[in-house]
């Protein structure tokens, strides 16, 4: 492959914004700096355009089957239309093994992955049975590229106390990352066995079976586990509400390794979307639900200060009219998710950058560094500097569009943020140094994607760590 040189754009990364041109060759940055020469490479002007390091989302459901029922989308189109929002790795997390093995999640996603996917992948483990083989195999997992698990606390797959501790020690052992969905089971099962009895089974029901109590119960349970286990590193997918961010920020002020995602729904949307007439309120059956106004503040404040770390868009896309078919008369039959990886990018400029919530630099942070380095991506993911990967976004910020199913190139047949208008899209995407995406159409190919391994986070105080890592960063 020719050398590229990106001319004319301003780079802007975690940690600086600086006026800069940015060459590429072999799917590599090579050098960052002021009026590269490009005698011999082709150019591709960004003027007026932010150079961002590709987006990162570590929380996908893009090949997800839950009783029976397949996502609509799956690796091929799901990751194209993530590609061109501007995403250019994923982090799928696979469903339940039937066997309760750790081992099939992984190698069937990758299988499924394979010569479909538009954007890089890795996988998560996941964790629905603990025998005595569990800390062994959850080992061989974590130095096996894949150093982190998700366990939950409710639907069928979950574990009780006894073992998430389990769970949590070992991982902590191997300074892994335990992710987690944290709800309290008992509590939404007895909420919805009475709403169910007294009819109540429109969508308002929804996020009365499973209020925001029921979350923050289960996350600061979910910390003092893994203080219990050795300070052992947790992760909290798609947190929704106030009283859980209180305990994340508690734990962080303990100096506990607790890391926090939330998602763009839970910073735009809130529960009065339950209220919508007809089938539209179908359109927003996910778990945890959307939440209060109050809530949806605080989740800013928790971005803008740090407590969260991590966006990441929990899409599970269950087509409208699947949902109708199977949740239109009783909303707790409805299969429960959304799409949002192609908006992640441009909704949260949108929302946090254009509307003075968060700072550029604070957007790249949470969009695509942190989750790259929390999920053991980096440094090839995650920044614009030589040695990473050429994935990279071309940010137009005077680009106008407004949400809608016929504007994504996601062919579902809703997006939960119809109507949004948003002032700009990635002019194009690069992964590897290859455009896959021109103003938000996919010029790319399916399976232009790689699997990634991935290692465990390089910033935990593990000397252990540290060491491995040194010694993977010194090969040639
Ligand atoms: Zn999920």
């Amino acid at each position: 492959m020719s050398a590229l040189v990106i001319t004319g754009g301003t780079v802007v990364t975690a940690t600086r914004t600086t006026r800069a041109d940015v060459r590429v060759e072999n799917g590599r940055i090579i050098e960052v700096g002021p009026n590269l020469n490009a005698d011999d490479a082709q150019v591709m002007d960004a003027t007026g355009c932010y150079v961002l390091p590709g987006g990162v989302d570590v929380h996908t459901h893009f090949d997800l089957t839950v009783n029976g029922l397949k996502v609509s989308d799956g690796f091929e189109s799901g990751t194209m239309s993530a590609l061109c929002g501007g995403t250019t790795t994923i982090v799928e997390h696979p469903g339940f093994a039937e066997d309760g093995s750790l081992f099939t999640p992984l190698a069937d996603t990758r299988t499924h992955a394979l010569n479909r996917a538009a954007t890089d992948f890795g996988v998560h483990g996941v964790v629905s049975r603990v025998d005595e083989n569990t800390p062994e195999d959850l080992a061989t997992l974590v130095h096996g590229g894949v150093p982190s698990v998700k366990v939950y606390t409710t639907y069928a797959g979950r574990l009780n106390d006894d073992q998430l501790a389990t769970v949590l020690a070992a991982m902590g052992r191997e300074n892994g990352l335990v992710t987690v969905h944290a709800e309290n089971h008992a509590a939404i099962t007895q909420l919805t066995a009475d709403l169910r009895a007294k009819g109540e089974t429109t969508p308002p029901a929804h996020p009365a079976s499973r209020p925001g109590w029921c979350e923050a119960e289960a996350v600061q349970r979910l910390i003092a586990l893994a203080k219990a286990a050795g300070n052992a590193p947790l992760y909290i997918v798609h947190l929704s509400t106030k009283a859980g961010l209180e305990h994340v920020r508690a734990a962080k002020a303990e100096g506990l390794p607790v890391y926090a995602e939330t998602c763009p729904h839970y910073l735009l949307l809130t529960d009065e979307r339950y209220e919508r007439p007809g089938s539209e309120a179908l359109q927003y059956v996910m778990s945890p639900p959307l939440r209060t106004p109050e809530d949806r503040e605080a989740l800013w404040q928790g971005l803008a200060d740090g407590t969260i770390d991590t966006v990441a868009t929990d899409h599970c896309c269950f087509s409208l009219q699947q949902k109708i078919e199977r949740g239109g008369n009783n909303v707790f039959d409805c299969p429960g998710g959304i799409p949002g990886a192609e908006t992640r990018l441009p909704l949260l400029w949108s929302e946090g950058v254009a509307k003075n919530r968060l700072t550029m630099n604070r957007f790249v942070e949470l969009i695509s560094t942190a989750p790259a380095r929390i999920m053991g991506l980096a440094p090839a993911k995650g920044d614009i500097a030589p040695g990473a990967d050429a994935d990279i976004v071309i940010f137009d910020p005077h680009a106008p569009r407004t949400i809608s199913p016929e504007a994504l190139a996601h062919p579902a047949d809703y997006t939960p943020f119809a109507g949004m208008e948003v002032p700009g899209w990635p002019r194009a995407v690069l992964l590897r140094g290859e455009v896959g995406a021109r103003e938000g159409r996919f010029t790319g190919r399916p399976g232009m994607g790689h699997y990634v391994p991935r290692t465990p986070d390089i910033h935990r105080s593990n000397a252990r760590q540290s060491q491995g890592y040194q010694r993977i960063t010194e090969e040639p």
